[in-house]
């Protein structure tokens, strides 16, 4: 197999060798576990303590106010049920976006089954929640509003600052979905007013299996599962030693290296955003141009459907992503470029190029120079195209 040019970074990460070197011992000598007595068992504990305090500083967040989970789903689930089962005496009306992932979404669906109702907000055609129709949504028995910090498909930052001061004006709880931004531009919980924040491991170079959920102190939650005295009584099991100590890791390396990381990711992103677009007729740029992470392309193709561009890329040894959620096993066009208002022709033609910083330029340059090979050649056995093409008089 010759190179492969790994461009779905959103998906999942690669471990970091640096983060699996820090894990060994926990599979090794030192696999102990963290609730025995004995020396090296205490060793282990105090590890997972160190990897508590440590994740808990790159928010500015206190020790105790970190649990590890097993993934981001764990902790999305966890936030809206846990908060909602907590304080239904209060209210049963939570608000939420229509572009969230499904962890959110569906754990939202999970909660109206059993009586509680959910807002849906719409957002623009850049995939921005409007600030304003989420406080005009705000109803005396609204509980919680949950928001991403960033979208998955399409890499829009939300407002979340103000998303935070609104929610607090109204003594509601605000949970963020953070599994996409976290350790890839810096988070403040303190000053972004945020209660609970949802975080993945695999998503920052640790390994899948790992996550944690940040929660303020003094909030109403539910356990998420009752069992031993781990993850201070609130999420028995024993830990996932290894994981934690990785994850710490990671996060103190992604730390570390943000700025630069930033940087060179703004720069290869934005030169194949330009080339594309400039290169590729009828093609646009799904979701917003600035608020936008820096590891994000998300370019639609007219008269393409995103999975022949996925499969020609791959036999070219580049690994993407579609917006279309055909791969799951449904034909449905994704519910997030559905609500930034793509029609489903154009939504299926969508492209997801995440990079990360190890993509280099000449990476970017390969994909640049093939894309519009592939799309023209894709676009030639397009009845549809051929049509439009003739109706032009071109
Ligand atoms: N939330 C967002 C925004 C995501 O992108 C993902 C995964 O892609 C998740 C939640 C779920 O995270 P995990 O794969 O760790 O369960």
């Amino acid at each position: 197999m010759g190179k492969l040019i790994y461009m779905d970074n959103a998906a999942t990460t690669f471990v970091d060798k640096r983060v699996l070197d820090a894990m060994m011992p926990y599979f090794t000598n030192e696999c102990f576990n963290p609730s025995s007595i004995y020396d090296g068992a205490q060793d282990v504990k105090v590890a997972i303590d160190n990897a508590r305090a440590n994740i808990a500083k790159t928010l500015n967040a206190k020790s105790n106010e970190i649990f590890f989970t097993s993934c981001g789903t764990e902790s999305d689930n966890w936030a809206i049920k846990g908060v909602a089962h907590a304080n239904k005496e209060k209210g049963k009306h939570l608000i939420t976006s229509k572009i969230e992932h499904h962890a959110v979404l569906h754990s939202m669906a999970s909660l109206e089954k059993e009586g509680y109702s959910v807002t849906y907000l719409d957002v623009n055609e850049n995939g921005l929640v409007d600030t304003k129709k989420l406080e005009d949504a705000i109803r005396p028995d609204t509980i919680l509003v949950s928001i991403m910090y960033a979208n998955n498909e399409i890499g829009t930052i939300e407002p979340i600052k103000e998303i935070g001061e609104i929610c607090h004006k109204h003594n509601i709880y605000f949970h963020v979905d953070a599994v996409q931004a976290y350790a890839h531009i810096p988070i403040d919980v303190v000053s972004d007013s945020i209660d609970l924040l949802s975080v993945s491991g695999h998503k920052f170079n640790a390994m899948k299996g790992t996550g944690f959920l940040y929660i303020k102190r003094g909030t109403k939650i539910t356990n998420f599962m009752d069992g031993g005295a781990q993850e201070f009584k609130r999420r028995a099991g024993t830990e996932n030693v290894a994981g934690i100590v990785g994850m710490a890791k990671a996060t103190e390396i992604a730390h570390n290296e943000m700025k630069e990381r930033i940087d060179t990711n703004i720069k290869i992103r934005d030169y194949i955003i330009e080339r594309l677009l400039k290169e590729i007729p009828y093609s646009r740029l799904n979701g917003d141009k600035n608020k936008r992470l820096p590891n994000n392309v998300n370019i639609g193709f007219e008269f393409i459907e995103g999975e022949s561009l996925l499969l020609a890329l791959n036999d070219l040894g580049v690994c993407a992503s579609s917006g279309s959620a055909c791969t799951s096993g449904s034909l449905d066009p994704s519910h997030v470029l559905l609500a930034i208002g793509l029609p489903h022709e154009k939504a299926h033609g969508s492209l997801r190029l995440t990079i990360s910083h190890e993509t280099t330029i000449d990476d970017a340059k390969y994909v640049c120079d093939n894309l519009p090979k592939i799309v023209d050649r894709l676009r030639s056995m397009s009845p549809l195209y051929e049509d439009f093409i003739k109706n032009k008089g071109e």
